[in-house]
C-alpha cells in the first residue's frame, strides 16, 4: 500500500498519541529540571496510577470483559471502568469488540484489527492512526457486554471519565501536595504514555519475540521479558491457545501480576468463577506442538520414515500417560473430599496417583530427550 492510497488519518488519535508522547519526553523532564523537581509522593502516584490503569486494561478490559475468564463484583467492575478510562484505550465496549476480532481472526491482515504480520509499528500503534476499518462501530460480538450496566455507564460517560481520571484526579492530588502541575505531568501525562506503550507491546512484541510452546498456528509468543513489561500478558502463545483461562503465566513463578490480583480478589470474594484450563489439556497441546515441530525437523533426514514412526509411537504413549495421570489425579481429588472414604482406600488411590505422576515425569523426560536428539541431528544435517 503506498502512502497515497492509505486510508485517511484519524486526527484525534494522531494528536492524542503524538502530543502526549511529546509532552512526556519534553515537558516532564523540563519541568522537573527547570521549574520544580518531583518529590517522592509524585513518583509514588506515578507508580500507583500506572499499576491501577495498567491492570484495569489487562485484568478488566482483557481477562474479565473480553474473555469472560472470571466474574467480578460490581465494585471491581466500576474500579476497572474508571481506571480503564485513565488508560485511554477506548471504552470497554470498543476495546473488547476489537480484541474479540483479534482472537477470532488472528494474523488475518484484513480482519484482525492489529494483525502482527503487518509489522511492529502497525500492530503497536499504527492501526489506531488511520481509518483502516469502517468508522461505524460493530458491536455484534459484544452483545453480552451490552447487558453489563457498568460497561454501558462507562460507554455513556467515557469522555468525562477520561478527563476526570487523567486530569481531575491528578490535579486534585497535586493541589493537595502543593504542586498541581507536577502531579498532572507525573501521574497524568508520563504515566499515561508509559502505560500506553507497555500495554501496546501485547499486540506488537508479544506477537514477535519469544517461543511458541503450545501452537505455531499464530504469531503469538511466550516471553517472560514481555510479561514483565505488560503486567503478565507476555505469555501470549498460551493465551491465544487457551484464551478463557484467567491466567496467562500458568506456573507459580511466571510473572503475572494480573493473575495474582484476580486470585487475590477471589480470596475476599470480590471475584469468582475463575476459569482454568486443565493441566492435561495443556500438556497434550505442548506434546502435539512438539510432535509437529519434530516431524518438520525430521523431514531433512535420510531416515525420515523411521524417525516419523518413532516420534508418533512415543507421542501416543506420552498422551496415554498424560490421560492416565489426569484421571488418577481427578480420582485423588474427589477421594480427599469424600468424608465416607476409608483410610486404606484413600492410601490406595493416592498410591496410584503418585505412581502415574512419576510415570509422567519419566515419560516427559524421555520425550524431551528424543526430540532434542532429533534436533541435534537436524542441525548437523543442515
Ligand atoms: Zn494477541
Ligand atoms: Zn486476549
Amino acid at each position: 500500500m503506498t502512502a497515497s492510497n492509505k486510508p485517511p488519518f484519524i486526527w484525534v488519535n494522531v494528536l492524542v498519541f503524538s502530543l502526549t508522547a511529546l509532552g512526556a519526553v519534553l515537558a516532564v523532564p523540563l519541568y522537573g529540571i527547570l521549574v520544580n523537581g518531583y518529590d517522592g509522593f509524585e513518583w509514588a502516584m506515578f507508580a500507583v496510577f500506572g499499576a491501577a490503569s495498567g491492570t484495569a486494561i489487562t485484568g478488566g478490559f482483557h481477562r474479565l470483559w473480553a474473555h469472560r475468564a472470571y466474574e467480578a463484583h460490581p465494585v471491581v467492575r466500576v474500579w476497572f471502568a474508571l481506571w480503564g478510562a485513565a488508560a485511554l484505550q477506548n471504552s470497554v465496549l470498543n476495546w473488547c469488540a476489537d480484541h474479540r476480532r483479534h482472537h477470532r481472526h488472528v494474523d488475518d491482515v484484513e480482519r484482525d484489527p492489529y494483525a502482527a504480520p503487518k509489522g511492529f509499528w502497525f500492530s503497536h500503534l499504527g492501526w489506531m492512526l488511520r481509518e483502516y476499518r469502517r468508522t461505524t462501530e460493530d458491536f455484534s460480538n459484544v452483545r453480552d457486554l451490552q447487558r453489563d450496566p457498568v460497561v454501558m455507564w462507562q460507554e455513556r460517560h467515557y469522555l468525562v471519565l477520561v478527563l476526570v481520571m487523567n486530569l481531575g484526579l491528578p490535579a486534585l492530588l497535586g493541589w493537595l501536595n502543593g504542586d498541581l502541575l507536577g502531579m498532572v505531568l507525573m501521574a497524568g501525562l508520563l504515566r499515561l504514555v508509559v502505560v500506553h506503550h507497555f500495554t501496546f507491546f501485547i499486540n506488537s512484541l508479544a506477537h514477535m519475540w519469544g517461543k511458541r510452546p503450545y501452537s505455531d498456528q499464530t504469531t503469538a509468543r511466550d516471553n517472560p521479558w514481555v510479561a514483565f513489561l505488560t503486567f503478565g500478558e507476555g505469555y501470549h502463545n498460551y493465551h491465544h491457545s487457551f484464551q478463557w483461562d484467567y491466567r496467562n503465566g500458568i506456573r507459580w513463578w511466571h510473572f503475572d501480576p494480573t493473575k495474582w490480583m484476580i486470585r487475590g480478589l477471589s480470596a475476599v470474594r470480590l471475584t469468582h468463577g475463575l476459569k482454568r484450563c486443565s493441566e492435561a489439556k495443556i500438556e497434550r497441546a505442548k506434546a502435539e506442538q512438539q510432535l509437529a515441530r519434530s516431524l518438520h525437523k525430521a523431514k531433512g533426514l535420510s531416515d525420515f520414515e523411521i524417525w516419523s514412526q518413532r516420534l508418533h509411537h512415543e507421542y501416543e504413549h506420552l498422551v496415554e500417560v498424560i490421560n492416565a495421570w489426569s484421571e488418577s489425579r481427578q480420582r485423588w481429588t474427589e477421594a480427599k473430599a469424600d468424608q465416607l472414604m476409608h483410610q486404606w482406600e484413600l492410601v490406595q488411590i493416592k498410591r496410584v496417583y503418585v505412581g502415574w505422576k512419576a510415570n509422567l515425569l519419566e515419560k516427559k523426560r524421555s520425550w524431551t530427550e528424543l526430540t532434542e536428539q532429533l534436533a541435534g541431528l537436524s542441525r548437523a544435517a543442515a
